[in-house]
């Protein structure tokens, strides 16, 4: 039995009065026994989230990594720097850094292999554009895009979380299906399945593309979705703690 995991992705949003205050409302509205939830905040504000959320059962992570260990790398951050401050989780490959910012799965891969280096878990993202599914490529996008995650990962499958999120469902509103999104998850699945029966059993696959408090519970309830990650909705507390508390 795998245990929900609902994590919210803040992007480039939030200052430290709207963040006190989001932080403050999950803190008092969060319930140790429910799914695990983290927040992934702004690399200038993962101070604050580690202040705020101490002591509390919700965990904290970053937006994006350096796949490079430290050196002459101007404005980016290395995993073992996150990790040196108790961060747990870090998105790679998220499909605003693959289309904004040139990441190819080859970087995503060596990404997640870092964060994994520094003891944390990665968030891998996985998704195809609204084009890619009209001619019928899902399955064979987003197959690539773990494929190259999971050769260089190895035996170490069993510690990666697995995103899945629709491009054309990100901050659009249009929601993936609960039938759709099962589709890809299990497909997924039985990739993770290939690579290491035991693992996939474990592994969390998230939905991610417009998840809110009215499509949340019939999204989980689906066999293979074991959570969520969370964009515009996890801006407000109540919406957070309601997709929380659906899972
Ligand atoms: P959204 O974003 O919930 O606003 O669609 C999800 C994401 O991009 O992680």
């Amino acid at each position: 039995m795998r245990r929900k995991l609902v994590v919210g992705n803040w992007k480039m949003n939030g200052n430290r009065a709207a963040n006190a205050s989001l932080l403050a409302g999950i803190v008092a509205g969060v319930n140790a026994s429910e799914a695990s939830c983290a927040v992934c905040a702004p690399a200038p504000y993962l101070a604050q989230c580690q202040d705020a959320l101490a002591g509390s059962p919700v965990a904290w992570g970053a937006q994006d990594v350096s796949a490079q260990p430290g050196g002459a790398f101007t404005g980016e951050v290395a995993a073992s720097m996150l990790a040196d401050f108790a961060c747990a989780y870090v998105i790679v490959g998220h499909s605003e850094r693959r289309a904004y910012h040139g990441e190819n799965s080859e970087l995503v891969a060596k990404k997640a292999v870092a964060v994994l280096d520094a003891g944390m878990t990665p968030i891998v993202c996985v998704g195809e554009t609204l084009a890619e599914r009209e001619a019928g490529q899902t399955v064979a996008v987003v197959a690539s895009q773990l494929g190259a995650v999971l050769d260089l990962v190895g035996e170490r499958v069993a510690q990666i979380v697995v995103a899945y999120e629709p491009v054309w469902a990100i901050g659009t509103g249009k929601t993936a299906t609960p039938a759709m999104a099962q589709e890809v998850h299990a497909q997924l699945r039985a990739q993770l399945m290939a690579k290491n029966a035991v693992a996939a059993e474990t592994v969390q696959i998230l939905y991610g593309g417009s998840m809110k408090p009215d499509n949340a519970l019939e999204l989980m309830a689906q066999p293979d979705i074991d959570g969520g990650l969370i964009g515009g909705a996890a801006l407000k507390a109540a919406d957070f703690l309601a997709i929380l508390h659906a899972a």
